[in-house]
């Protein structure tokens, strides 16, 4: 009874009335969530239905809100929606989000993910992320504030620091999903929102939830908040929202103003990159071939080269540990997908790194190519 009131009194913003929006509406308004907000611009389309299952068959040419709306209402007439029919944007954001106690991040796109943990940090929300690509899944909550409960919690930022390069991950649309999946990672979020709106059991606060919908296996990476994080870290050079197109739209540097267009000659791919078909057969020759890990421990825990003798040095900690590298030494250096790797590479060159390569597409170009049975991330 007590929750069910906490509940009622409940105000949560949803962004997105897609694949992971359809089936958290529609169980945030079964469970009695009495304000329910939704942003969306976009209108119904048939070839989504299969994934986005709050909208029916009529409703193909309809905007994607009000069909949404009387859904919701068709579940629990109670529930109070309120339709924001726009592009979330760095504009709007911290108006919208202003209101809200819990902002759920149903988008399924970079630049909008980013925006919503910064906005969400700078606005002081928990944001209750999830993410699918192909068969697999994530969930946790990002930048969770600080209660007399627990610590505040690392944001998506902590965890990826950098997007991907452009054109490296294709959207739900060009690379396809299982139809189901977002209804599996949907209702995670749906849980952990209604577990941080009464307060009940474990918040998956600091962890990741990895799914794996053809494995069925669900893993679980600890996460920790990066002291260097730009915006949660201590000190912080994002202090209000930027341009998250330009951002994610031209990789790495964009995203710092200060760093934003200047020296365009040492962009990332103008440095040296092998393959990872050429590392693994240099490897398999025993090649004298040094393998540098410039991501951080959490994300070594999933997935490492570590057979091949890889060390570990996170980004944020190469320029002081600098005396443990040989410059006279072949160098590999590889991160996730291939963008902070890059900065090293460029670093190290700039210290007089003559063999130091970049290994492109990083460690997912290795699971993608090499090893298949390595997980990702
Ligand atoms: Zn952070």
């Amino acid at each position: 009874m007590q929750g069910q009131l906490k509940l009622k009194a409940a105000r949560v913003l949803c962004v997105g009335a897609g694949g992971l929006g359809s089936p958290l509406a529609m169980y945030l308004a079964a469970a009695g969530v009495g304000t329910l907000g939704i942003v969306d611009f976009d209108v119904v389309d048939a070839s989504n239905l299969h994934r986005q299952v709050i909208h029916f068959t009529q409703d193909v040419g309809r905007p994607k809100l009000a069909s949404a709306e009387e859904k919701v209402h068709g579940i629990n007439p109670n529930v109070t929606v309120r339709k924001f029919e726009t592009r979330l944007t760095s504009a709007n954001a911290l108006e919208i989000f202003k209101d809200f106690h819990v902002v759920v991040d149903g988008t399924d796109n970079f630049p909008t993910r980013y925006l919503i943990n910064d906005a969400c940090v700078l606005s002081g929300k928990p944001n209750v992320y999830g993410s699918i690509f192909r068969f697999e899944g994530q969930a946790s909550i990002f930048a969770a504030p600080k209660t007399t409960a627990q610590e505040a919690g690392p944001c998506y930022r902590c965890v990826y620091p950098e997007p991907p390069p452009p054109g490296m991950v294709p959207s739900c649309a060009e690379g396809g999903v299982l139809g189901i999946l977002p209804g599996l990672v949907g209702l995670i979020q749906a849980t952990e929102t209604i577990k941080l709106i009464t307060g009940l059991g474990e918040p998956l606060i600091g962890r990741l939830l990895l799914v794996d919908a053809l494995a069925m296996r669900f893993r679980e990476m600890k996460l920790r908040k990066n002291p260097d994080c730009p915006i949660c870290g201590t000190n912080r050079t994002i202090t209000k929202l930027i341009d998250y197109e330009r951002f994610c739209g031209l990789g790495a540097t964009a995203g710092r103003p200060e760093k934003s267009t200047e020296k365009p000659d040492t962009m990332p791919n103008a440095l040296p990159e092998m393959t990872v078909e050429e590392l693994k057969s240099k490897l398999d020759a025993k090649e004298n071939l040094f393998v540098l890990d410039v991501r951080e421990p959490h994300e070594y825990q999933i997935c490492n080269l570590g057979d091949y003798g890889a060390k570990l040095i996170p980004m944020g900690d190469v320029q002081k540990r600098q005396q443990e590298l040989d410059p006279e030494q072949h160098i590999v250096v590889h991160c996730r997908s291939g963008v902070r790797s890059a900065k090293v590479v460029d670093f190290l060159r700039q210290q007089g790194f003559e063999k130091v390569q970049n290994l492109a597409g990083g460690i997912l170009a290795w699971a993608d190519r090499i090893d298949k049975t390595m997980p990702k991330y």
